[in-house]
């Protein structure tokens, strides 16, 4: 779930047949921010149902924006109604009174999108990473792990005016990377303007985009220096905007202990598959 419902049918690491979306016309993000919890859990089960066209369904995986743990949707900030929301367990019984009776896991839902990207770049025995940059900026991994790991709100700045984060927090990755932070900043231009003027050479517009590397740059390096090195993949809506040149640089700048040198970026295409697959991944692996 994100600005719509995606659904798909996966089998082995694809979708067969395509992605879906639920509701399919309107404001789909502000129709699913009207449902309550409750009509919310009646509607995926019963797209799920519809899904499963009276097959035997041996997984289903469901992902969130914002911190799941445990089965329960702690904080969604975009979709207040969640907060709290014990998901797991709903959908099991909302989906056992459908006669289904899967292995369920709930995930946030770049953590997916690494699951996705594990399954289907063959590195389910790998430390997978991901960066989504849209309007917030989450972070995502594989194997998922006990924790919080809202990367998007690692803080990188110390300038108490760093204060548009979705979240309120000062200081934040996504005060400075995040869609809706830059136009915040920049009232009077959209991002793709700031971007391109960037390339033109306006000052205002090229300081600030060597500070939106730097600061993908810092909480990359941050990650390395608790996590350890690899990959990092970047996706979503404004990877569009990622110079890897000189963001690789500016890491190599920030991480100089040779045992944590191996990391590299790559950007991949924003992909409801993946992330549909990564859902599943997760319910199989959590059993
Ligand atoms: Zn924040």
């Amino acid at each position: 779930m994100s600005d719509h419902i995606t659904l798909g049918v996966v089998e082995g690491d694809r979708v067969v047949g395509s992605v879906t979306h639920y509701p399919d016309e309107g404001n789909a993000s502000e129709q699913i921010r009207a449902m309550p919890v409750e009509e919310l859990v009646r509607v995926q089960a019963d797209e799920l149902k519809a899904l499963a066209e009276g097959e035997a369904v041996e997984a289903v995986g469901l992902a969130y924006p914002g911190i799941v743990r445990n089965g329960v949707i702690e904080e969604s900030p975009n979709f207040q109604q969640l907060k709290g929301a014990a998901m797991q367990s709903a959908m099991r019984e909302a989906l056992a009174a459908r006669g289904i009776f899967p292995k369920i896991a709930i995930s946030n839902d770049t953590d997916v999108i690494a699951s996705g990207i594990a399954a289907q770049h063959g590195k389910l025995d790998q430390l997978v990473r991901v960066w989504w940059l849209g309007n917030g900026i989450g972070f995502g991994r594989y194997p998922a792990m006990e924790g919080v790991w809202e990367g998007g709100h690692i803080v990188v700045s110390l300038d108490p005016n760093e204060r548009f984060c979705g979240c309120g927090g000062i200081g934040h990755l996504e005060s400075i990377m995040g869609h809706r932070a830059m136009r915040l900043r920049f009232l009077d231009m959209e991002p793709e303007e700031v971007f391109a003027a960037a390339k033109e050479g306006d000052p205002r517009c090229s300081q600030f985009a060597i500070r939106w590397h730097r600061a993908l740059a810092a909480a990359t390096a941050s990650n390395v220096h608790m996590g350890g090195p690899g990959k990092f993949y970047i996706t979503g809506p404004n990877a569009k905007f990622v110079n890897l040149a000189f963001l690789n640089r500016s890491v190599q700048e920030m991480v100089k202990m040779s045992p944590l040198q191996g990391y590299v970026f790559e950007i991949i295409e924003k992909s409801d598959e993946i992330a549909v697959v990564g859902a599943v991944v997760n319910a199989l692996r959590a059993g």
